[in-house]
């Protein structure tokens, strides 16, 4: 039996044991360090604009800007609908109300149409949006202009969760810079890992600042411990900050192979009816993260990507459904929804296939074979 194909595994690089080795050697074993530093600098070099402030997870990064942006009990935050339940769960965390908005055909992303009639309508109920969050799902940048634009619009600030689209572009523009605040993860799945972990990052130096003190338990300058904010536990350590150093040094490779696995897929599977790729608008560049495809079962011949999906499971390749929309979810049942349908058929009818940068040639052949067999 051949070992598990696996839909997005950690991909070391090589160097990031001997971070880890000098943070033993110097006893650094604590969150904060010289890696963490080094690590912060190394994202803000290759994002090229903005601050940022490493943390334990993309999901405390998101909670922090909700934070920080004075989201509090009772408010209301727009949030993509088409995304994974982080992006949502830290509005709830601070007894806010997500409001969902559904996404456009070309990206998958947030439909800034859509957005902007959300907002007139929750304005027109009373309650202005504290805050907006898109998504660049599986790292293709979300439609930025026209979200900025409705958001600056209605003066709403933008949190932009990056989480799956570090090397990602969007007109020459490191995905992440474009909103008030930008969220990157390091969780094991994503394009590169420090075994789990995240970042904040943001135009506004003093915020940043503002986030690392509120990330190390907010204590006041004082040779006790004082304290006037709440504080949080949510800096991320200096071992993990040493597989990051690593990491960053094959970011750029990373990408490269997993924008191959794409087009492996897409040259090996697109000419079978019903089944379709989501392409590059001009000015976008995916990281390509996740591989996705989408199967129209009226082409198909009734092959849908539950067919797929199962087929793979038997050859022990692991493929996942799209994101399941979270106006779907049981968890925010009651929560308001702006929908055109566009997320749920993308979740009925989408499949995310092996996308590790670490799979070979004959195992993407593999996969790609055991599609194929499905048609004749
Ligand atoms: C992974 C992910 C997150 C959460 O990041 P963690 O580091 O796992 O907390 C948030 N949003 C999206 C879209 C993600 O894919």
């Amino acid at each position: 039996m051949s070992e598990k194909i696996w839909l997005s595994s950690p991909h070391m690089g090589g160097t990031e044991q001997s971070f880890v080795t000098t943070a033993f050697e110097t006893n650094w074993i604590a969150p904060l360090g010289t890696n963490v530093d080094g690590f912060e600098q190394d994202l803000e070099q290759f994002l090229k604009e903005g601050d940022v402030a490493a943390l334990s997870s993309g999901t405390a990064a998101l909670h922090l800007a909700l934070i920080q942006s004075g989201v509090s009990a009772g408010d209301e935050v727009i949030c993509q609908s088409m995304t994974f339940s982080a992006s949502a769960n830290p509005i709830a965390y601070q007894g806010a109300i997500p409001v969902f908005v559904d996404s456009e055909r070309d990206t998958w992303n947030m439909d800034p149409v859509l957005l902007e009639q959300a907002i007139k309508e929750r304005i027109a109920k009373g309650k202005k949006p504290k805050a907006i969050i898109p998504v660049h799902l599986y790292g293709m940048p979300a439609k930025m202009n026209e979200i900025l634009a409705v958001a600056a619009e209605y003066e709403i600030p933008v949190i932009e969760d990056a989480a799956e689209a570090l090397g990602s572009w969007y007109h020459d523009k490191a995905c992440g810079t474009f909103g008030d605040f930008g969220v990157l993860s390091f969780n094991g799945n994503k394009i590169i890992t420090t075994s789990g972990g995240g970042a904040l990052v943001g135009k506004d130096k003093a915020a940043i600042a503002k986030s690392r003190f509120l990330a190390s338990q907010a204590r006041d300058p004082a040779p006790h411990y004082e304290h006037t904010h709440i504080g949080y536990n949510y800096r991320m350590s200096n071992i993990c900050a040493g597989i990051g150093r690593g990491q960053m040094e094959v970011l750029g490779k990373r990408v490269e192979q997993r924008r191959s696995n794409y087009q492996h897929y897409l040259r090996t599977l697109s000419d079978l009816p019903g089944v379709s790729f989501v392409a590059e608008p001009a000015g976008s560049f995916s990281n390509r993260w996740l591989s996705t495809v989408l199967i129209d079962p009226a082409q198909s011949n009734g092959i849908t990507r539950e067919t797929i999906r199962l087929a793979l499971e038997k050859h022990i390749i692991e493929s996942r459904p799209l994101w399941k929309p979270m106006h779907l979810q049981p968890v925010f049942a009651s929560a308001p929804a702006y929908v055109n349908g566009v997320s749920e058929a993308l979740f009925e009818n989408g499949l995310c296939l092996p996308s590790g940068s670490n799979l070979t040639q004959a195992q993407l052949q593999q996969t790609t074979d055991i599609i194929r067999s499905l048609w004749k």
